[in-house]
């Protein structure tokens, strides 16, 4: 019998913990749903900082403004031509937010969280002067960004997939996110992301941090961005963890376990997509596939 999914993923065991009715849907039925605004903005200057970071290995002072502009219309056009976007304001709005995140703003508030030390909070000229302080890890020749990361879990048919935004020198991964609050140090340290790829690197033999550490760089929307870099470290018996979660996740799976979860925050019309057809009931969809 060949599996229900064809790979899992550290957001699709995460989206599964947090309901596995939508999940489901989205998963298995792919019940089309449009991307919401900040879903496509956080999508958008996660293209743009990239774009940025390779474009600095062969240029000293990259236009971050024209590389945000040429994301954006691309995540556009790539989004209208699937399932849609949920514009809550218009095209030009979420272009005017980003420029400003990225490119206008001046002397922005950063706090940083370094692993095992005290926290500093300090001023920063612009967003790309915090940009222009990360060094890429060079692996197999190449600078390791939008590095996919890939790793065999035993018991779990299908393999475990994604792609890590960069690695920094030292062997520290990274990822970049767009929030409309701040994070606060204790999230980080729940976050699966890091211990999943931090699990996946190490399989595929990248030499990480001996601390195994993971570095968040969070934009903080708002009329004043602020950013945040916040490091985080994890045990070796945390990746055995995570490897057995993604079991019990799979083993889920493979029994049809499909209920919805209505007690989850996300549980909510401005966060479910598919509110208009569960209302956290799960609709008139059985767990077990039937529709
Ligand atoms: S409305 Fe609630 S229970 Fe239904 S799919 Fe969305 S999150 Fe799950």
């Amino acid at each position: 019998m060949s599996p229900i999914v064809q790979r899992l993923s550290y957001s699709s065991i995460s989206a599964y913990l947090a309901c596995p009715f939508k999940w489901y849907l989205s998963q298995v039925e792919r019940v089309p749903r449009p991307v919401s605004e900040a879903a496509l903005l956080g999508s958008a200057v996660h293209e743009a900082v990239g774009q940025y970071l390779i474009a600095r290995l062969s240029d000293p002072a990259p236009d971050l403004d024209r590389l945000w502009r040429a994301a954006l219309g691309k995540l556009v056009r790539r989004n209208e031509q699937a399932a849609g976007i949920a514009w809550v304001r218009d095209q030009d709005a979420v272009l005017v937010e980003g420029r400003q995140m990225l490119v206008m703003a001046r002397d922005l508030w950063l706090d940083h969280y370094p692993a095992g030390e005290p926290s500093r909070q300090h001023r920063i000229a612009t967003l790309p002067t915090l940009l222009d302080t990360i060094t890429l890890l060079i692996s197999g020749g190449k600078p390791a960004i939008e590095r996919l990361v890939r790793m065999a879990i035993p018991g779990i048919a299908v393999p475990f997939v994604g792609f890590v935004d960069w690695v920094e020198a030292g062997g520290i991964p990274a990822d970049l996110k767009t929030t409309s609050s701040p994070w606060s140090v204790e999230s980080a340290n729940l976050e699966l992301q890091p211990t999943f790829y931090l699990a996946a690197l190490q399989q595929m033999g990248l030499a990480l941090h001996a601390d195994l550490l993971f570095r968040h760089y969070v934009l903080v929307r708002g009329e004043t961005p602020k950013v945040q870099v916040i490091e985080t470290r994890r045990r070796p018996a945390d990746l055995e963890w995570a490897l057995d979660l993604a079991r019990g996740v799979w083993r889920a799976i493979e029994n049809d376990m499909f209920h919805p979860n209505p007690t989850h925050r996300w549980c909510d019309p401005r966060y479910c997509e598919y509110w208009g057809i569960c209302r956290g009931k799960g609709g008139g969809v059985q767990s077990g596939g039937e529709v």
